[in-house]
């Protein structure tokens, strides 16, 4: 059951009493006392890059990521400047970038490693100017455990946190809004548990070096509602609300729950992916991140609107078809389960239609 209850009138007051100048808050609307949702569809690169199968060709991504405008979403994060040798799923972002066909009001965000990544990025939107802009995001990441930054970046977290200030200074610099990652919020495959006052402290610092906004990933999917409620909490003591977001993955079923845990402790932006594309190389068995379409039906006739282009907000039936077309690229179905529930059902009322005209 969702609450209805407001937050309370102080929360409300700091927020609009708030240092953060509106121009850097995703919309007015992330404002925690509205009721308003932001999906930030991560499907592309979160979602892709940690998919086992054939590696997609840059014209399908540039397609995936048209059709994901073109549906609605106006934050999608689109790929990676890490090296092909590492990730090859991310092989060709500068070619899907400058495939794309940019719509106003759409955020096209790109995961930036290093410094080394931002500036082909940057060398990338300078040759390639348009009206709107081809990307105007980058998205930097660690996380809240030494050992998980350690086998992905390695170093530690103070290390990787040092290394990501010069990088988020010159991104902002340039006029680039800068969103944040902080993995493993909740669990980590190497530590278990993990102490959210680290979550907090790291949350902190990427906000503190120019961050806009800070997505606390349950980077494994092990997180149990409560659990993602007390992490909320805890970073909430730093960083206001309106600057977080929810990154849940569904490895042991409890994604959405965690989402409208999330929403229930005033956090309005959720990253998502269509399909449920994902994993996590670090965590066997670990399974994509929450399926766009699964969020998107959870909250239809709530108290809350899921923000979007089409309509006022995202279409759920395309999203259900994409989901389908793009796991179909990766051989195999669509793993989310409000897609599948849909689709039977259309081959249903299709059976029907057919029968009633016999
Ligand atoms: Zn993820």
């Amino acid at each position: 059951m969702l609450s209805s209850k407001l937050l309370p009138a102080s929360r409300i007051l700091r927020a609009s009493g708030s240092s953060l100048s509106s121009s850097r808050r995703r919309t007015l609307a992330t404002v925690a006392s509205s009721n308003v949702v932001n999906i930030v569809e991560v499907g592309p690169r979160d979602g892709l890059q940690n998919e086992k199968g054939s590696v997609i060709p840059v014209d399908t991504k540039i397609e995936l990521i048209n059709r994901l405008a073109k549906a609605g979403a106006m934050n999608i994060e689109a790929g990676s400047f890490v090296s092909p040798k590492w990730v090859p799923q991310m092989g060709g972002t500068a070619d899907v970038i400058k495939g794309i066909r940019p719509l106003p009001n759409v955020h096209y965000a790109v995961l930036v490693p290093n410094k080394r990544g931002l500036d082909d990025l940057i060398s990338l939107l300078d040759q390639h100017t348009s009206h709107p802009s081809l990307s105007d995001e980058i998205s930097i990441f660690t996380a809240a455990t030494d050992q998980f930054t350690r086998a992905n970046l390695n170093c530690t977290t103070a290390e990787s946190l040092e290394r990501l200030a010069p990088v988020a200074k010159a991104a902002v610099n340039r006029g680039l809004r800068v969103r944040g990652y902080v993995s493993v919020a909740v669990a980590c495959p190497y530590t278990g548990k993990v102490d959210y006052k680290r979550t907090r402290e790291v949350a902190a610092k990427l906000r503190d070096m120019g961050c806009y906004e800070i997505s606390l990933g349950d980077t494994v999917g092990q997180g149990r509602p409560w659990e993602v409620a007390e992490m909320i909490e805890e970073v909430k003591k730093e960083v206001e609300v309106e600057m977080l977001a929810g990154h849940f993955h569904d490895t042991y079923g409890t994604a959405v729950s965690n989402v409208l845990t999330a929403l229930q402790h005033g956090i309005r932006t959720i990253d998502s992916s269509v399909g449920g594309l994902g994993g996590c190389p670090y965590s066997p068995g670990a399974t994509g991140n929450v399926a766009t379409e699964d969020v998107l039906y959870a909250l239809q006739d709530s108290q809350y609107k899921v923000a979007g282009s089409a309509n006022g907000t995202i279409n759920l039936e395309q999203m259900v078809d994409i989901g389908w077309w793009i796991s179909e690229k990766l051989g195999r179905e669509s793993v989310s389960r409000a897609g599948r529930a849909i689709r039977a059902r259309r081959r249903r009322e299709a059976e029907q239609k057919v029968k009633s005209k016999l």
